[in-house]
């Protein structure tokens, strides 16, 4: 194992000499590998690499549109839902107007913002909670909306009057808002979908990946689903890199929306890790935030001391919340139980020799 070098307050995406060999709990990456029908869709596809992938994405474009009973005019495929917001960020809404993001979420947001020229506010968090109150009455004087459901890195996700408040808004002032749900396959029947309420009829599409619960994150697959005048003009912006959605993703995408039994098992196994986590932390007295996702914020005393040392001495990489807008907090995948004990004593070590 080869410890990365200490870097104080690196950034998010930094690259780190031998990450693959560490214990990676920084990216919320899934413990439970893929299905296993979709990696055979992909080891089918390297018989094919030299053939250009389809630059319309059509068949897994129709998948999904059965998946989510829309017609494909609902649903646009991308390179992982990073470029999505980048897309959107180009595309949706008055770009003479600034976007709104709320403190404390993830920073692709606000990075595509400002590369596209429109900047952003951002809504202050209440406490640990995203302010949505505050949130709609400013959207009115925004081009566009960002909102993380459920919330990276709290783990929180809005409520059904919440979410219901928040279309209202968008669709009152016609300014599109983008429902960021990386997470939403961890949060159970009670977390409100954005894909509940598309009848409304408001500017509102959804991101979802198929790097989280799906275990592609290799593959680089999200997509958008949501108002039909969006999506049209979002395929349009994408068509600007028209093979960037790669030959094994698409296929492996498809034959994963198929297995629904592979899906099911990791919800299930992932929400029994987070309860023997949650309990642990409570049995070691540490604090953490509720999560409804695969993640957790955990209460540390000095964030970035405890994210280098883990890394440095122990060969842990987690993520300091601090850096993005939850100080105290760290954040860990729910990785496995093997590396979350690791972690967690790791961390009680470095707060009793710091
Ligand atoms: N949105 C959120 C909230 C995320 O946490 C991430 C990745 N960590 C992404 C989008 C991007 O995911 P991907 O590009 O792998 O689909």
């Amino acid at each position: 194992m080869t410890p990365p070098p200490a870097a104080p307050g690196r950034s998010f995406n930094a690259s780190i000499p031998g990450a693959d060999d560490l214990i990676r709990l920084h990216l919320s990456e899934s413990p439970y590998g893929a299905s296993k029908t979709a990696l055979q869709a992909a080891e089918r596809e390297l018989g094919r690499v030299n053939v250009y992938p389809d630059p319309e994405r059509q068949e897994l474009i129709h998948a999904l549109a059965e998946h989510w009973d829309v017609t494909p005019e609902h649903i646009a495929v991308a390179n992982g839902s990073d470029e999505l917001v980048l897309a959107t960020s180009l595309t949706f809404g008055d770009r003479g107007r600034p976007g709104l993001v709320t403190e404390g979420t993830f920073p692709g947001y606000r990075t595509c913002l400002e590369m596209t020229g429109r900047g952003c506010t951002s809504v202050p968090l209440s406490g640990t909670a995203i302010d949505t109150e505050g949130f709609a009455a400013l959207l009115p004087e925004h081009g566009i909306g960002y909102l993380c459901n459920p919330h990276n890195p709290s783990g929180a996700a809005h409520t059904r009057e919440e979410l219901a408040a928040l279309v209202e808004a968008s669709g009152r002032s016609g300014v599109p808002l983008v429902f960021d749900e990386a997470y939403m396959e961890f949060a159970g029947p009670d977390v409100p979908q954005a894909r509940e309420l598309l009848e409304e009829g408001a500017p509102v599409v959804a991101l979802r990946t198929f790097s989280k619960a799906y275990g592609l994150a290799a593959l680089r697959i999200g997509y958008a689903v949501g108002q039909p005048a969006l999506i049209t003009a979002l395929r349009q912006t994408l068509r600007s890199l028209p093979f960037s959605v790669n030959r094994l993703g698409q296929a492996a995408a498809v034959s994963a929306l198929g297995d629904r039994d592979f899906l099911d098992g990791v919800r299930r196994s992932n929400a029994e890790r987070r309860s023997w986590f949650t309990a642990e932390l409570d049995r070691r007295g540490r604090g953490h935030l509720p999560s409804m996702t695969n993640f957790v914020a955990v209460a540390a005393r000095d964030c970035a001391l405890a994210q280098d040392r883990l890394a440095a001495d122990f060969g842990i990489l987690v993520r300091n919340a601090g850096l993005f807008g939850f100080p105290g907090y760290i954040r860990t995948s729910l990785g496995t139980q093997e590396d979350l004990v690791r972690f967690l004593d790791a961390l009680d070590e470095i707060e009793k020799n710091p």
